[in-house]
């Protein structure tokens, strides 16, 4: 019923726990199934280099889980970005039709993931830009003569 892939990442999981001062930390749940996927990351740059995840459900949703902590870990933001439906259902080997909502529980997991990654990123780049405003413009006195 379910794919050796699929099988291989509920019973070896990747990235499995939660990454110790994680820039984000996110957690989605499927109402229906009872289903919840937490993802945890740290970024390196632009590049995601540590991620976690925990997962309580049924079989395909940890296997999704751990299998979408292994696609994103090394890739950059942008990489992370295009990842598809597909690409989660090629790395466990397919799913059962009735298992549809684990595929889509951590797509949803991994669009909350993101989005909390960037608004952290863009926090720190704004308080850079707040420390470096208060710099003279040169402009400005000869204006005012
Ligand atoms: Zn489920």
């Amino acid at each position: 019923m379910y794919s050796p892939q699929l099988l291989d990442h509920f019973e070896h999981p990747r990235n499995a726990g939660e990454v110790p001062a994680a820039a984000a930390c996110v957690e989605v749940a499927n109402p229906a199934c009872g289903d919840v996927l937490r993802l945890s990351a740290n970024l390196e740059g632009d590049v995601i280099r540590e991620i976690g995840f925990l997962a309580k459900g049924c079989v395909p949703a940890m296997a999704c889980g751990s299998a979408l902590a292994e696609l994103v870990e090394g890739r950059s933001l942008a990489e992370t970005a295009i990842i598809t439906r597909e690409d989660i259902l090629v790395a466990v080997g397919g799913v059962p039709t009735a298992s549809g909502h684990a595929v889509q529980l951590a797509l949803d997991a991994l669009a909350a993931l993101l989005g909390a990654l960037r608004a952290r990123r863009s926090q720190t780049s704004l308080s850079g830009l707040a420390k470096a405003s208060p710099v003279p413009v040169p402009e400005n006195r000869s204006a005012s003569r």
